[in-house]
């Protein structure tokens, strides 16, 4: 059976969240957060919980065999499923190569990576504003938003290329309405 595993990426703020939602219900996908899986453990106050919640408090990557645990232990219980979206993982290209590892073991791979490009200013916008209504403690201070931007600039956003030399990349401009957004992203998709 093919699968259609797509990785949603982009900066915080970029809108993977929004459109996983669009996209999940469009083609019967799964959703894998591993931003929604950690603060599902915060919440529980788990072990890894309370080991994340610091670096998440200020912005940081947590540590790459936390999030990639998370994920093989979700894929490894869906044999079944017609596949995933990925939003917010993989981050590093150590996460990339993980992921790639644990979909080749079970017979199945990255279908595409669409690329959600948004001016850092809007960002920024987005994200404080967010923060205002979601209680989300890293959404909160100018500061830490701007930090996760510089993460995903520095450690995050070379995974472009990454999955540009496997011929999977596709850029999508993240810019305008949500419906607009998705649109590019179902048109990037097909079907
Ligand atoms: P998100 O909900 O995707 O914006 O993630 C919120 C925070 O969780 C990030 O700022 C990181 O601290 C942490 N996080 C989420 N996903 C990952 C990941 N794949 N690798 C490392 N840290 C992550």
């Amino acid at each position: 059976m093919n699968k259609l595993n797509i990785v949603l990426f982009g900066p915080p703020g970029a809108g993977k969240g929004t459109q996983s939602k669009f996209l999940m219900e469009r083609y019967g996908l799964g959703h894998l957060s591993t931003g929604d899986l950690l603060r599902a453990e915060i919440k529980a106050e788990t072990p890894l919980g309370l080991q994340a919640q610091e670096l998440m408090s200020a912005g940081e990557l947590v540590p790459d065999e936390v999030v990639v645990g998370m994920i093989r232990n979700r894929l490894e219980d869906s044999p079944g499923a017609k596949g995933f979206i990925f939003d917010g993982f993989p981050r590093t290209r150590a996460q990339a190569e993980a992921l790639d590892a644990t979909l080749d073991a079970i017979g199945s791979g990255i279908t595409l990576m669409l690329a959600l490009e948004v001016e850092e200013e809007e960002l920024v916008k987005r994200l404080l504003g967010r923060g205002a209504t979601s209680g989300r403690p890293d959404d909160q201070s100018e500061e830490v938003v701007r930090k996760r931007i510089r993460e995903y600039e520095t450690k995050t956003a070379p995974l472009k290329d990454y999955y540009k030399a496997q011929g999977k990349l596709r850029r999508i401009q993240g810019m305008g309405s949500i419906a607009e957004i998705t649109a590019r992203l179902t048109d990037a998709i097909g079907d």
